[in-house]
Parts: structure tokens; C-alpha cells; sequence
């Protein structure tokens, strides 16, 4: 029997790139290529790219420059390894890669994953490939399903794409030139998907997309439907305890998804939705299609639905013309909002973008200075949210071991992080938690006396 070969894929940016790596990995087990956690001793690796952040090109030639030299260490082993590029900078730097980095065997762009046993299969034979096209075919329907035992090894909480790419072209942004026009996978696809899950463990399921409550894919009537909808029926699936959705766009937040939130026991009452500014005057100039007025009042309407509603949001501070009075709007509208955390970043141009081009960029000390002041906030906004939960009892989702002996991690209907003792066999129940003390980033609790017994007894331990 021939041993399998090895592919290492590496992933970098957000959740939905992590996704690609596994559906990658999926997809290459039946070309006879298993994964390991190792790139020295893989046949293939994979560089699953992200270009949101600044200068990501050169970080990826200087990755590549870290594997050309296993690349090398291998041959003198007597071993061939191919090197790919994938992800949003193979799509923006196409053939660049191939001109640039002798070592890379082929590069492959988001869209054409399920292409990838056949590209190896030509790189094999010396040829360098390339393919960056937005094909007419579903990716995703073409793409290997997981195997169960993978499900197993990713453990109780999952990602499925359901809708990528983005229509909304923000002045800042790359993904609608990477991630091309949005497309959205069709309900019963999803549902199949999300079943497979569950049947292997599968306890929590968060949908991603780029402009994920954009979402408009065909249900089994090829009627559209919309996010709610979808929701509402991955909802029926069997063993499906919790959904969750991100990232969304406050112009999508239609009432559908919003009466999904009130009435849907399943999902979760979190919502990222980034904002990126408080200055109506900047939120024009960033195309976001929204005011300040629509945001505070999408929050009223959300919170009127589900009173518990935990919000989260994106934040770039000194983007182009950004003036001082631009920031005290932004704080204030972060407390009148009381996010739950946020991700926060100074602006810095991405090239091809319209804001790149914009006149008046702001000093980078400035910036910097603004992003501090916005992080101490946000920070502080943070802490009160979780200095709630003092006392209170939760339920928390069992997700893995936790660093010390004995100790479990889970997460709450906030995603806030748990750590408490409590056996592994009650990995993947829900249970409910005392919160006894709460750190910086994580709670901590001890496992209420009313559920001990049912989930000890649930799990047979
Ligand atoms: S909505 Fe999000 S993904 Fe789309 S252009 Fe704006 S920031 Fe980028």
C-alpha cells in the first residue's frame, strides 16, 4: 500500500480563510494527501493568504522565503515538496508570485480550490500553474465534503461559508476586488452541510460570509431567501444546539433576521456589526452606505427584539480627513451603544483602493494616538459588560480542554470564554455555569449544582 502524502496548509486572516484551509484539506484526502501539523516534513504546503492587513505581500514572500528553504532541507533528503500560494493575496498578485518567487509551484485564487488535485497533478509533472479566474462552476458543491473523523478532530463548534464576496465597495477595502460579487450557496446545500456536522459532533455552527446577512440563496423551492430564513431552518437541523452569524452590514439587518433573534432559541444573542465610525461625514467618505442615526436606531430596533442582544463592532480611526471632533463621535457613540468589545485599527492604505488615493491622510502618530484613546474604551466598555455576569449563572458550550489538568473551556451565549473543572467526558454538552470571577478576557465558574448530574449522567461518566 502507497503511504499518503502530506499537505500542510497554513492559514492566515479571518475565520473564513480557516474554512477554505479545511475544505482545501477535505478536498486533497481523496487525491491521497493526508494533513499533518508540520510543514518540514509536508509534500505539499499550502500559504492560504489574507490581504486585509498592511503590507500582507511582503509577508507572504518572506513566508514563502521560511519555506523555499525547507524546500530545500527536503531535497537533500531525496524528497520533492511543492510550495502554493492560495487566498486573497494569490488572487491580487496572480502571475507577480510566480515572476517573483522561483520556489512557488502554483498559485491558486479563492475562488478555485476544488481545482487544486488537478493543478498538482500538472505542477507535478514541472509545470508552474496558475488560476485566478472566477469560474462559472459552485466551489463549493464542487469541493471534497469533510471526512467524519476530520469534523471530529475540529472539534464541538464550527464555521460554514454560506455567501462571499461583497458588493459594498467601502473606499477602504480590498474584498470586493479579491472576493469578487457576492454569490450565496443555496439553503438545502448548507443544510446537508451543517447535518454532516452535527451527525459527527457538531454542536455550535457560526455562519460566516464576507457580508454574511447579505445573504439571498435559493431554498428547495428556488424561491431566495434570506439569512433569517436560512436560519430558521438550520434551526430543525438534528443536534444543532446554538447558531451564530458574522460579519454582517448594518444595511442587511432586514426584519426577518431581526424577528429570527427573538424568536429563535437556538440563536445565539451576539451580533458583530461594524460600524467603523461614528462621524457621519467619515462614514460617507468610507461608502458605508449608513449614517449614525440608521446604526443607533438598527440597535434600538435589535434590542427591542432581544433586550439581551450583545453587540460587538469593527473601528478604524484616523481614516483620510478624520478630524478630532470625527473621534469624539465615534467614542460617543460607542458608549451610547455599550458594545460588548470591538476590533479597532489604525487606517492605513490599501493600494488600489479609492481611499488610498484620498487627499488629507492623517500623520500615522496621530492615528496612533486616536486608536490608543478608542482601545482604552473600548476596553473599559468591555470590562463593564463582563463585570455583569458576576454571580450569575450561564450556559456555556463545553468546546475543549483547557491548559491545566482537569480544566474545561466553553463559551457563553456572548461568546465570552469560560474556563471551569469539570470532566472531558462533558465535552460538546451544555451546561450551566456559576460565574465566580471575571479576568480580562475570560470568565471564570464553577459548574452549577442543578446540571452536574444530567450532563455527567448524559455523557455516561
Ligand atoms: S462591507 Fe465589509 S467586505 Fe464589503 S467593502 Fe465594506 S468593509 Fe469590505
Amino acid at each position: 500500500m502507497t503511504q499518503p502524502r502530506k499537505v500542510h496548509v497554513k492559514s492566515f486572516g479571518c475565520q473564513m480563510n480557516v474554512y477554505d484551509s479545511h475544505r482545501m484539506a477535505d478536498t486533497l484526502l481523496p487525491a491521497g494527501f493526508a494533513e499533518t501539523a508540520s510543514p518540514a516534513d509536508a509534500d505539499l504546503v499550502i500559504l492560504n493568504t489574507c490581504n486585509i492587513r498592511e503590507k500582507a505581500a511582503d509577508k507572504v514572500y518572506s513566508e514563502i522565503g521560511r519555506m523555499r528553504e525547507l524546500k530545500h532541507a527536503a531535497a537533500a533528503d531525496g524528497r520533492k515538496m511543492m510550495i502554493a500560494v492560495a487566498g486573497c493575496v494569490a488572487q491580487a498578485e496572480g502571475q507577480e508570485i510566480l515572476r517573483r518567487a522561483g520556489a512557488v509551484d502554483l498559485v491558486v485564487g479563492s475562488q478555485n480550490y476544488h481545482r487544486l488535485p488537478d493543478m498538482i497533478a500538472r505542477a507535478e509533472n514541472g509545470e508552474r500553474v496558475i488560476d485566478t479566474e472566477f469560474p462559472v462552476e459552485d466551489k463549493f458543491e464542487a469541493l471534497a465534503p469533510p471526512a467524519r473523523e476530520q469534523i471530529a478532530k475540529r472539534g464541538v463548534s464550527a464555521f460554514v461559508t454560506v455567501q462571499e464576496g461583497c458588493d459594498k465597495f467601502c473606499t477602504f477595502c480590498v474584498v470586493p476586488y479579491t472576493r469578487g460579487a457576492e454569490i450565496s450557496r443555496p439553503v438545502e446545500h448548507i443544510a446537508a452541510e451543517v447535518a454532516r456536522l452535527a451527525a459527527a459532533g457538531v454542536r455550535e455552527v457560526t455562519l460566516i460570509g464576507q457580508n454574511v446577512n447579505g445573504y439571498h440563496g435559493n431554498d428547495a423551492e428556488g424561491r431566495t431567501a434570506t439569512l433569517g430564513l436560512l436560519l430558521r431552518r438550520l434551526a430543525r437541523v438534528p443536534g444543532i444546539l446554538r447558531l451564530r452569524y458574522t460579519t454582517s452590514h448594518p444595511r442587511d439587518m432586514n426584519d426577518e433576521l431581526i424577528a429570527a433573534h427573538a424568536e429563535l432559541p437556538e440563536l445565539m444573542p451576539y451580533v458583530h456589526l461594524p460600524v467603523q465610525s461614528g462621524s457621519d461625514r467619515i462614514l460617507a467618505a468610507m461608502n458605508r452606505k449608513h449614517t449614525r442615526t440608521d446604526y443607533l436606531e438598527l440597535i434600538a430596533r435589535m434590542r427591542a427584539a432581544r433586550p439581551d442582544l450583545a453587540f460587538t463592532s469593527d473601528f478604524i480611526v484616523g481614516f483620510p480627513g478624520e478630524t478630532e471632533d470625527d473621534l469624539q463621535d465615534t467614542l460617543a457613540l460607542l458608549r451610547e451603544v455599550g458594545f460588548a468589545g470591538a476590533f479597532s485599527f489604525a487606517y492605513s492604505p490599501r493600494p488600489g483602493t479609492p481611499a488610498a488615493d484620498m487627499d488629507s491622510q492623517v500623520p500615522p502618530e496621530v492615528a496612533t494616538d486616536r486608536l490608543h484613546r478608542l482601545q482604552a474604551e473600548i476596553l473599559r466598555l468591555q470590562g463593564n459588560f463582563n463585570a455583569q455576569f458576576q454571580g450569575r449563572t450561564l450556559e456555556v458550550l463545553l468546546e475543549k480542554p483547557g491548559r491545566l489538568p482537569g480544566q474545561l473551556v466553553g463559551k457563553t451565549p456572548y461568546l465570552q470564554t469560560v474556563q471551569l473543572m469539570a470532566p472531558p467526558a462533558i465535552i460538546g454538552s451544555l451546561v450551566k455555569v456559576a460565574i465566580t470571577d471575571i479576568g480580562s478576557n475570560t470568565l471564570f465558574g464553577v459548574l452549577a449544582e442543578s446540571t452536574t448530574m444530567s450532563a455527567l449522567e448524559t455523557a455516561g461518566a
